[in-house]
């Protein structure tokens, strides 16, 4: 299941900065709340992929869950570890950007903060501009794919695409992972697994990528239980 939560964190970094980026770049939202949810999310996944570790706040706590319950950093301590580190880095992010990037998220923290009353589209094209630049990371790189795509087709698309990267390329082992099912909680197409269940009819363990509800071996003899006793929900 850790492998799956892992998949659905990186689906959704990049899906969350996708659709606001692409929602600022054709100016259909307003400057500011979106831009932070971009560029918490693009960061994240830049970080995440490039200095796995380094896009969480510091061990507070021991034990086996340690790991689980530490924070993502603050898009501004974001932009500190990638100037810090971002030397070493397969592809650093350009300079004029990261200062344009640390420069939207202080003018639009007012804003996060319900300070600014009147004050709801904070930013400059030249934020936008930058934002829409850090897709140039092939952490990201998903504006292309997905432009004019709902959220639950982003996702799925997402999906499909961290699996090229993750799985196997063996056509016969391939077709052993079923499409993405209905999710019984948000009810969109996006449940994921890893292979069929048990008993080789349904979908087995998973999660929904889009909204990170755990399918568990138990949900899977339930499902088959209620299949044959004839109990359609
Ligand atoms: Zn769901």
């Amino acid at each position: 299941m850790d492998n799956f939560v892992a998949l659905r964190r990186r689906v959704m970094r990049r899906c969350v900065f996708a659709l606001n980026a692409l929602a600022l770049r054709d100016d259909r939202l307003p400057r500011d709340g979106a831009f932070d949810a971009a560029v918490a999310n693009g960061l994240a996944a830049i970080v995440a992929s490039e200095s796995s570790g380094d896009e969480l706040e510091n061990k507070r706590t021991q034990g086996k869950r340690a790991e689980n319950s530490r924070r993502v950093k603050s898009p501004l301590q974001l932009v500190e570890t990638i100037s810090q580190k971002q030397a070493n880095w397969t592809s650093p992010i350009r300079a004029v950007v990261l200062a344009s990037l640390k420069e939207g998220i202080e003018k639009a923290q007012p804003v996060r903060h319900g300070k600014a009353d009147e004050e709801w589209d904070v930013l400059d094209e030249k934020h936008v501009e930058a934002l829409v630049a850090l897709d140039e990371h092939p952490a990201l790189q998903v504006l292309d794919d997905l432009d004019g795509k709902s959220f639950a087709e982003a996702v799925t698309v997402l999906y499909w695409l961290e699996t090229d990267r993750h799985y196997p390329a063996d056509p016969w082992e391939r077709s052993q992972i079923p499409e993405p099912a209905c999710c019984d909680d948000c009810g969109r197409q996006t449940l994921v697994s890893e292979g069929f269940d048990a008993f080789g009819i349904g979908p087995g363990e998973g999660v929904c990528v889009a909204c990170g509800l755990e399918r568990t071996y138990e949900d899977t003899v339930a499902d088959r239980l209620r299949w044959k006793i004839g109990d359609s929900k």
